[in-house]
């Protein structure tokens, strides 16, 4: 490789080679087309990519900043919004606004409920909001960039919040309480009945975390699965976050928020009358708003339908329980909790067993699987494209299974090793600096990507202790890099 500084080419280059370049780049990414990634890719095949990038490619160059000028993407805005709003029970009060992703709807909710709580109070002192431990890592980004406190409340043994633990965590800084449905590790719903009914008591917000229930519950509940109530049927919720660019099979960059009524929506919206380029007022973080997004989600749930929607769910049902059944019947290996949707995790209940190496061995197998903690498990994110996959995911895992049991060694070496290190080193502080000195070295000069290929752990004797903490600094890239696959 050339190590002179890289410049913008000097000529442009025929587009051509600049697309096989990039055909190349791409060769090495997980193979999501056959199913063999388990989160980050809500596919449905080729021809309705195509249609997604059609409309899409439409919009491309239009611009959401300002609401006024392109009134293609603010009815595209209002109708997705309308059409999300009907579908989680909400009246014609609820309204709301697109955002990128779910983390800016989430981002969004945090600043909405302090500016009201600062509004409504004079002084508070610190604002605090109160998360379950299963709350998505958006929140703990919320509460930093905002300046709120997360106050995390622990989870029953089936993995939702324990509502008793959120109302003894309430005082009078809480700006919020969030649950969600379902959480994304574990795919639990909280009990938001009960959490709605104490918001209202103690007249707090309640924010419902639906980024990625929020386009596949309606449709479960409507298959006649059961479903516990999340939305705007229950009175103390207000809001509800749901990502369109997951369940909902938009494109990417496109999710939701939306409130019981204006009042709560008012506070989100930013407006500057001073700028010297003009008054400014932008509805939610960003300010260009691609065009594309918007008009795709918009696409996506006109082409989808409901029946499309209910079709999908009915799918993805039938794979995730015979994947969940699948998982249970292989001894050593249990689900967590008893998941509602298509999101589940399993630990193994056998000490021979080290789940990390399980999960070593499956990515040797070709699949594409995140690994949790707290406790040390294996995630899976079912999509409709998982039905064809299902079964030789269920042979291999069968296997994975054996072969670790057979082998305990392959605990101490490689990523599980450094899993299982990450996971149990009690200097939280330690991880957390040593992931930020790894992120530093990808994103600062010369960009250095991490070397994750693993090793032996070395005997724990005087001499290695040194070693000992590389070996730390090493796992802790190893968990960023999976921790950046995480999430969707
Ligand atoms: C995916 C997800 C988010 C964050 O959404 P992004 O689109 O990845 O920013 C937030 N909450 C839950 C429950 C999620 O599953």
């Amino acid at each position: 490789m050339d190590s002179s500084p890289m410049s913008i080419p000097e000529k442009s280059r025929p587009r051509e080679e600049v697309l096989d370049a990039m055909r190349s780049f791409g060769q090495a990414d997980p193979d999501y087309k056959n199913g063999r990634t388990w989160s980050l890719v809500y596919y449905l095949g080729e021809e309705y990519t195509q249609f997604l990038k059609d409309a899409h490619g439409m919009f491309f160059s239009a611009n959401g900043l300002n609401p006024m000028a392109f009134k293609s993407l603010k009815r595209f805005e209002s109708e997705v919004i309308r059409m999300t709003a009907t579908l989680l029970h909400g009246d014609e009060n609820v309204c709301g606004t697109m955002t990128a992703g779910g983390t800016e709807s989430c981002l969004l909710a945090v600043k909405t409920y302090r500016d009201i709580a600062k509004n409504k109070r004079l002084s508070v002192g610190k604002p605090e909001m109160i998360l379950p431990e299963s709350a998505h890592v958006a929140w703990e980004k919320g509460a930093k960039y905002f300046g709120v406190k997360a106050v995390h409340a622990p989870l029953d043994k089936n993995f939702r919040v324990n509502v008793n633990a959120v109302r003894k965590k309430i005082n009078r800084r809480t700006i919020m309480i969030l649950g969600s449905a379902p959480q994304y590790p574990h795919g639990m719903i909280d009990p938001i009945e009960d959490l709605g009914q104490l918001a209202r008591e103690k007249n707090i917000p309640l924010h419902v975390d639906a980024c990625v229930g929020g386009y596949l519950l309606p449709f479960v509940e409507q298959l006649g699965y059961e479903v516990p109530l999340f939305d705007f049927r229950i009175p103390g919720v207000t809001s509800i976050s749901a990502d369109t660019h997951k369940y909902g099979y938009a494109a990417k960059g496109a999710s939701t928020i939306l409130y019981r009524n204006i009042d709560y929506l008012k506070h989100q919206i930013f407006v500057y009358e001073n700028w010297p380029g003009g008054i400014f007022a932008s509805p939610a973080i960003l300010g260009t708003r691609p065009g594309g997004s918007i008009a795709a989600a918009w696409a996506a749930m006109q082409a989808m339908g409901q029946e499309g929607y209910l079709e999908n769910a009915r799918v993805i049902m039938k794979t995730t329980r015979c994947l969940m059944d699948g998982v249970n019947s292989i001894k050593g290996l249990e689900v967590l909790g008893d998941p509602p949707m298509s999101l589940f995790a399993f630990h193994s209940i056998d000490k021979n067993v080290n789940i990390y190496a399980v999960g070593d061995c499956m990515e040797k197998k070709g699949w594409h699987i995140d690994r949790q903690q707290r406790p040390e498990c294996l995630h899976a994110m079912v999509t409709p494209l998982h039905s064809d996959a299902s079964s030789r995911y269920l042979t291999d895992l069968a296997e994975a299974v054996e072969y670790v049991r057979n082998h305990p060694e392959l605990a101490t070496q490689g990523a599980a090793a450094m899993y299982g290190m990450i996971a149990n080193v009690p200097l939280r502080g330690m991880i957390r600096k040593e992931v930020l000195n790894m992120m530093a070295d990808m994103y600062g000069p010369g960009g250095k990507m991490p070397d994750l290929a693993g090793g032996e752990l070395p005997e724990d004797t005087e001499d290695t202790r040194e070693q000992k903490t590389d070996w730390a600094a090493k796992a802790a890239m190893a968990f960023v890099k999976l921790k950046q696959k995480f999430g969707k």
